[in-house]
């Protein structure tokens, strides 16, 4: 069956580093029979200078038509002005919501060659391969009442409310344990039962999801702060950890940073699974548009290379070929090459498409 990819490249450096994957891709399809139909379209600032929206609804159409949806990065100073409606985020928030992802997947692999441009001791992080499933869609970040209020004699009082409900969490757990399965079968489970009544919720749930579905994966559950300094002392104890929107905000941006550069961080955010069992699926990477080396071809394209693993291994059920990109990577890396992001003494400092071309050849050696 041909795979669906849209790919929407977006502005700033999006279009030079997924000018990478789209060889990276072509790769897969001449040489490990990857049958795939791109298209491709505008999102972002790109698209507001086209067509005055952000995002077109013949795009999101064509986004929820498409196994995968690839984004490069959205936005830039050019943009800073427009209408609010208009700006390049909305193009990147409407995708989500229209395509209903309420899991954000981000992974923090940590490859030998960089463990030094960790802020953590080598042996810490070396080798590190976690993934944080944050809910996306609820919590405290959507709760009603969001409100400041007057409460008279010069008060006022700011409420924000945690709410979460039984298939909410459900379903995010469900991914979570269906990444385990994928990987090391190992999932903890973070809230704060100890004080919140919704975390006393996510636990119980989770718990009786596991035991009715699940109970081939290994389950554990750790407050919240605990994990943030789990997180920091042994990071390399956790496979899967799932958790609440705010709590995945701050934990997944902790994880991400053990590892180093923002030019090498993927993620992806997936919706619920169809009757065909395939979820919605959007792929990205963490960083956005640099427009401060936009143009230049500085730009470093192995956070959406590594995007588009993800997707090999989620979305398209690759994991091998998931597995073989990584490992060119890695290779790649450990001969030295570096963008300048991350740049160290004595390694050679490459541009984007010569990243690319390096990658392509590993892909090679590794296949022969
Ligand atoms: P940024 O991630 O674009 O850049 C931060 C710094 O990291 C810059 O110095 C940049 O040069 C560097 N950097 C980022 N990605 C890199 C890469 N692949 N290779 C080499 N260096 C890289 O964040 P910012 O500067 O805060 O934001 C710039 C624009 O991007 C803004 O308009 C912002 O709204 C937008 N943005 C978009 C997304 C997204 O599309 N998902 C995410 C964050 C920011």
């Amino acid at each position: 069956m041909t795979n669906k990819i849209l790919i929407v490249a977006g502005d700033g450096i999006g279009p030079e580093v997924m000018g990478q994957v789209e060889r990276v891709i072509d790769w897969y399809s001449a040489k490990r029979k990857f049958d795939v139909e791109i298209d491709r379209e505008l999102v972002g600032g790109c698209c507001y200078d086209a067509h005055g929206v952000a995002v077109t609804d013949e795009t999101i159409e064509k986004a929820l038509a498409s196994d995968a949806v690839f984004l490069g990065a959205v936005g830039g100073p050019k943009w800073d002005n427009v209408p609010y409606e208009g700006r390049p985020e909305a193009g990147l928030l409407r995708l989500r919501k229209d395509l209903e992802l309420f899991a954000n997947l981000r992974p923090a692999l940590c490859f030998p060659a960089l463990a030094d441009a960790s802020s953590l001791k080598r042996e810490i992080v070396e080798g590190l391969d976690i993934m944080i499933v944050r809910e996306l869609t609820g919590g405290v970040y959507f709760g009603e009442p969001k409100i400041i209020e007057d409460i008279g004699n010069g008060e006022r009082r700011g409420i924000d409310t945690q709410v979460y409900v039984t298939s909410e969490i459900r379903r995010i757990a469900s991914v979570a344990f269906e990444l385990a399965r994928k990987r090391d079968n190992r999932v903890m489970s973070v809230e704060k039962r100890n004080v919140m009544k919704s975390g006393v919720l996510w636990y119980e749930e989770v718990i009786k999801l596991h035991e009715e579905q699940y109970s081939d994966v290994k389950l554990e559950h750790m407050l919240a702060d605990n994990c943030a300094m789990q997180l920091v002392r042994n990071p390399k104890q956790f496979d899967v950890i799932v958790t609440d929107n705010l709590f995945g905000d701050v934990l997944s941006d902790i994880a991400s940073m053990l590892t180093g550069s923002l030019g090498m961080l993927p993620s992806a955010s997936l919706g619920a699974k169809d009757a065909n069992g395939k979820a919605k699926a959007m792929y990205e990477p963490v960083h956005g548009s640099a427009p401060d080396i936009a143009g230049t071809g500085a730009a470093n394209p192995i956070a959406s290379i590594l995007s588009f693993a993800m997707a090999l291994r989620y979305t398209f059920d690759r994991g091998a070929c998931a597995d073989l990109l990584e490992k060119a990577v890695d290779a790649v890396l450990a001969n030295g090459l570096r963008t300048g992001d991350i740049m160290q003494d004595g390694m050679k400092k490459v541009g984007t498409v010569e990243m690319g071309d390096a990658i392509l050849a590993e892909l090679d050696r590794l296949n022969a």
